[in-house]
């Protein structure tokens, strides 16, 4: 257990080991705490990684299902990104990426978590969130990011879309990949039926 100190006030003999020994635990604690910002982290975006994002997830549709309470998830994969990586290159296409999980974070309130999932994907996970709130939340992000104005260098912009596919329910089981399904076809049925906007799933 790292989380805990020697006092230092003794005036005793062992004064300086106590003091180096809370020096080393101190950097134990911070190793430890890099370790997992590593571990839970994707480096280009800040955002939590996908692994990190499966994790959560398990754990609020568990606590979804046993207490009966909705739980909601949108999926969100940029429009045309391919286009932008042809077209100006990866390192542009990089920096749209982080700009896009910027503005999601930001619009994102402390019972959502916003993670990169897969290289322009996305996942926004609502806690005790219902259909309606989970649209709302998924619809303020897509139309923030349309009207964010991207500077990819001092003085050249450009701009993207993205597509959304959104669900949330009380769950039936405590799987999440039915879940995680459910919204990848909503996604899906928004590229097709013109992107930039947020179709809603259902259970089939
Ligand atoms: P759609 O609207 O149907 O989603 O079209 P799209 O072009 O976005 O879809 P597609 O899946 O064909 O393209 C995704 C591209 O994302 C392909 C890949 O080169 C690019 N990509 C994946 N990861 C990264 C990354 O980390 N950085 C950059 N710059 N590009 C990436
Ligand atoms: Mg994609
Ligand atoms: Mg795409």
């Amino acid at each position: 257990n790292y989380a805990v100190s020697i006092d230092t006030a003794h005036n005793d003999e062992f004064r300086v080991l106590y003091t180096d020994f809370n020096a080393m635990i101190d950097e134990i604690r911070e190793r430890d705490a890099q370790l997992i910002r590593l571990a839970t982290t994707d480096p280009l975006t800040g955002l939590a990684n996908r692994r990190h994002a499966m994790e959560v997830m398990q754990t609020m549709v568990t606590r979804a299902f046993r207490k009966g309470e909705s739980f909601g998830l949108a999926v969100f994969d940029v429009d045309f990104f391919k286009k932008i990586n042809d077209q100006y290159g990866h390192p542009v296409g990089d920096i749209v990426l982080r700009e896009v999980a910027s503005r999601m974070a930001h619009l994102a309130r402390d019972y959502e978590l916003v993670a990169r999932i897969g290289g322009e994907e996305f996942l926004v996970l609502c806690d005790n969130s219902d259909l309606e709130t989970t649209h709302a939340i998924a619809e303020r992000m897509r139309a923030e990011i349309e009207k964010t104005v991207i500077y990819y260098d001092a003085t050249r912009t450009l701009s993207v879309t993205v597509s959304a596919g959104v669900y949330a329910a009380v769950p039936l089981t405590e799987e999440t990949d039915p879940l995680l399904k459910i919204a990848d076809d909503a996604l899906y049925h928004a590229k097709k039926s013109g992107r930039n906007r947020v179709s809603t799933g259902a259970r089939t």
